[in-house]
């Protein structure tokens, strides 16, 4: 059973561009792709979920995000943070495009992005984490059991967020992450040996 970060996409990998819609407009955030890196060499899958409503809202197709996506995944993966993992909304409730107006289960801050990637990748929900700049990502991985943490890399509040952890960026995040992980594991070492 694997452990991941559960990852958003805009203001948190890459600068946010209102419904980007074309791969010239990917502009990762500094520190991003190599702390993915870092996470990925500790051990941890990368899986990317990112509500895009831009489809139901008719400003990009599917084939669009596609080769948006595959842009993403070409800079993350030069920096050996390939995506294990890439998962999308297109859904809106009342959006233009009729195909997309559902009420749908895997809009953020609903679980089931999360909770679809973690069965399809069988992931330990407890022992991962979702990252995101938005309240809804902090909401979506509390419900599907992960760890949350809450980056200030966008435009969400300053407060009222109730994240396990707050952090300036990505990077910020993932370290801290790391350290307490590592910490926890020094723990229980320290707890084997002496028998409690
Ligand atoms: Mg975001
Ligand atoms: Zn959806």
């Amino acid at each position: 059973v694997a452990k991941a970060l559960f990852i958003d996409r805009d203001d948190t990998i890459n600068v946010d561009r209102e419904f980007i819609s074309s791969p010239d407009e990917i502009d990762l955030i500094p520190g991003a792709a190599e702390a993915m890196a870092r996470a990925r060499r500790a051990g941890y899958l990368l899986i990317l979920v990112t509500n895009q409503s831009g489809v139901a809202r008719g400003l990009l197709t599917e084939e669009m995000l596609e080769r948006v996506h595959d842009e993403l995944q070409r800079q993350l993966s030069a920096c050996g943070a390939a995506l294990d993992g890439l998962y999308y909304c297109p859904h809106l409730e009342g959006a233009p495009v009729a195909e997309y107006d559902v009420r749908c289960d895997c809009r953020k801050p609903l679980p089931g992005l999360v909770l679809r990637a973690a069965k399809e990748h069988s992931v330990d929900l407890a022992r991962s984490w979702m990252i995101g700049d938005r309240p809804s990502d902090v909401e979506a991985g509390r419900a599907a059991g992960c760890r949350t943490a809450f980056v200030r890399t966008g435009r969400g509040p300053s407060g009222g967020i109730e994240a396990d952890l707050m952090a300036g960026d990505l990077a910020e995040a993932i370290d801290a992450i790391l350290r307490i992980e590592a910490a926890g594991s020094e723990r229980g070492r320290l707890r084997g040996r002496d028998g409690v």
